[in-house]
């Protein structure tokens, strides 16, 4: 099931999306086995993204193809320590201060960490993030940080079936990354699309959506 599901994606999803730019599918692995995740990687997929600290660490050794790390859960801050060295790009940087202890940890480790800014584009009171019309003057900020490079823009859409209104969010987010993007070279990720809704987002310029359902198959959370 797993080799079918990614087959038909890397069918569906074209090398290059109505932007011209290679498209990177993360898979979201949260609650799978080890087993499962090396089956993906063994199928092709390149890159797998966590959602929990512990799971990423129990896990770690037993992931074997080498795929590229991805954190992509909410981080609490005391513990950015465990991922340091480990994650090729942390996608749910959201606010200032755990970017401050990840430029904190990265410059003490001697490495680099490279992160995307997540952006609250819906305007939701469940998640975090930045506000559109803050993401500019937080990456003047946070550009400032040592040992930090900045790569783009990460976004969750609502839950939501109004197909008009994710494409519209989707397509802000690209107008926010394309605006960033014209004056900072590090600019080169554009996160946003789940199972749900990916084919939105890579309709509006997303090129790394992050995969779980549609790769795995439902979650079993027990
Ligand atoms: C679980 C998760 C995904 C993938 O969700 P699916 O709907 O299963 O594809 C993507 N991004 C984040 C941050 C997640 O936690």
């Amino acid at each position: 099931m797993i080799e079918e599901n990614l087959k038909n994606l890397f069918k569906e999803i074209p090398e290059y999306n109505p932007f011209g730019e290679k498209v990177t599918i993360v898979g979201a692995v949260k609650f799978q086995t080890a087993e499962s995740i090396n089956r993906a990687v063994r199928a092709g997929l390149t890159d797998i993204g966590d959602n929990h600290v512990q799971e990423f660490r129990e896990k770690f050794d037993l992931i074997e193809g080498s795929p590229r790390r991805h954190f992509i859960g909410h981080l609490q801050t005391n513990k950015v320590k465990y991922l340091i060295g480990k994650t090729y790009l942390y996608h749910s940087v959201d606010r200032t201060g755990l970017a401050e202890e990840i430029s904190k940890r990265s410059l003490n480790a001697g490495v680099e960490s490279d992160i995307l800014l997540q952006v609250n584009i819906g305007s939701e009171l469940s998640k975090g993030g930045f506000a559109p019309e803050e993401i500019e003057r937080a990456c003047e900020q946070i550009k400032k940080l040592p040992a930090l490079r900045i790569r783009g823009l990460m976004a969750m859409l609502p839950l939501t079936d109004d197909e008009a209104l994710l494409g519209a969010l989707a397509g802000r987010m690209r107008a926010e990354y394309d605006k960033i993007k014209t004056y900072d070279e590090n600019f080169t990720y554009l996160s946003m699309g789940m199972s749900g809704d990916w084919r939105i987002c890579l309709q509006e310029g997303a090129n790394m959506l992050r995969l779980g359902t549609c790769i795995f198959g439902h979650r079993n959370y027990n």
